[in-house]
């Protein structure tokens, strides 16, 4: 029998009525012959409001209880769809994190899945029962619950998919696949049929919404064939694949946007080895993820060092730097929010000169100036300021002719 693991967001589980409609999609499914797990997330905006309640009794809340709360809200959605199931006639169950098997790392609020063990869900399938699993969710040895991060529930999905060895993980959401672009942003942004793991992980990493990179990730490591597609049609969305068709190889692929990003700059710092790790390291093991970094040609032996991390982290950030500064012996610490990373992404970069010099005159056209330059092998990367981002993400659009793909 053939088992799919489809994962419904936020949106699409959004009410009750939406919660019906995911159902009926969930009961065809099964009604075709296939064993179906469905992953879903919490309802709506509930962790945005969970998180903000949080932060109105608390001013750091801690990150057990910060899990142990924001979890409930797919701990919520998981019953409504199996009990809309079994209002439908189809067997359902709904399973937590921990009840599915998913074991994760210590980490509060970015754990890991350490491993899967799925015998409930096994037990479940061979009942004839959907198997209804909480995504973003997982329990660490010591019990605790833990959660993997915002978007995670769709690494539960495609986690889930190949400890299942499923045939396809479907991600259901409410756009129609991988755009070229956010269409609120860009309203010619076009679907992407396929794009390849490499591709979406870049944009994911620099801002795209459309899907939690860590998800991709487990996709490319165990094969995993992954649909993102809409939850409101029946149209196909963006097959995730390894190897771009040919006529898909187009040089930019997408342009994605980050808003919420802050910056920090370490001024004054004495240029010798291990200044750099002496910098990072405390950031690493303070769990905060750094991004664009940029080390300045030293004068005197003197340099300063940017980097950029979450807008959300910056006040965890900063007290580390500056307790690393002092014991370094950087002059100062500047932090500024503020800006905004913009990208542009494409395996088809590789090779093809021209591209960053497209990139920057495109910006400067639209009179945007650039704060700082990141490049990868398929991306580049401009720090912009904030209110800069949508003109510049609409500017590349077009400037690689986006709104022309198939
Ligand atoms: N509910 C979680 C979030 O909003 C996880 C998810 O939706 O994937 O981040
Ligand atoms: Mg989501």
């Amino acid at each position: 029998m053939t088992l799919v693991v489809q994962k419904y967001g936020g949106t699409s589980v959004g009410t009750a009525a939406r919660i019906r409609r995911v159902s009926r999609r969930i009961a065809d499914t099964a009604a075709s012959g296939c064993q179906v797990v469905a992953v879903v997330s919490a309802m709506g905006h509930t962790t945005d409001r969970l998180i903000e309640l949080a932060h109105r009794v608390s001013d750091e809340p801690p990150g057990r209880e910060l899990d142990m709360l924001v979890a409930n809200g797919e701990t919520i959605t998981a019953p409504l769809v199996a009990m809309c199931l079994q209002g439908m006639g189809v067997p359902a169950i709904s399973l937590t994190g921990q009840q599915a098997g998913i074991r994760t790392g210590p980490q509060h609020s970015k754990a890991r899945i350490r491993e899967i063990d799925p015998v409930r869900i096994r037990q479940a399938l061979d009942r004839g029962q959907v198997a209804v699993v909480a995504g973003f969710q997982g329990v660490t040895e010591e019990l605790e619950i833990t959660t993997l991060g915002r978007g995670g529930s769709d690494t539960t999905a495609v986690a889930l998919a190949a400890a299942l060895d499923a045939a396809e993980c479907e991600i259901y959401t409410d756009v129609d696949g991988i755009l070229t672009a956010d269409p609120r942003v860009v309203p010619e942004a076009r679907l992407l049929r396929f794009i390849a793991y490499e591709e979406i992980l870049e944009l994911a990493a620099v801002g795209a919404k459309v899907m939690h990179p860590r998800a991709v990730e487990i996709g490319e490591l165990y094969g995993v064939r992954i649909h993102v597609r809409s939850s409101f049609h029946q149209r196909p969305g963006t097959m995730i694949v390894a190897e771009l068709p040919m006529e898909e190889r187009n040089r930019v692929r997408g342009v994605a946007h980050e808003s919420n990003v802050a910056k920090i700059t370490v001024m004054g710092v004495p240029d010798r080895p291990g200044v750099a790790a002496a910098i990072f390291e405390p950031l690493a093991e303070a769990g905060i993820s750094v991004d664009v970094i940029v080390q300045n040609v030293s004068t005197d032996g003197i340099t300063d060092l940017t980097f950029t991390c979450a807008d959300s982290d910056l006040r965890h950030a900063s007290k580390v730097i500056e307790k690393v500064a002092r014991e370094i012996g950087a002059r100062e610490v500047v932090h500024a929010g503020g800006v905004a990373k913009v990208s542009i992404v494409g395996t088809g970069m590789l090779g093809t000169p021209g591209i960053a010099a497209r990139m920057f005159r495109t910006l400067a056209a639209a009179k945007v100036n650039i704060e700082m330059i990141s490049t990868a092998e398929i991306r580049i990367t401009c720090l912009v300021a904030r209110k800069d981002a949508e003109k510049a993400v609409r500017a590349l659009h077009s400037a690689f002719q986006l709104d022309q793909v198939a």
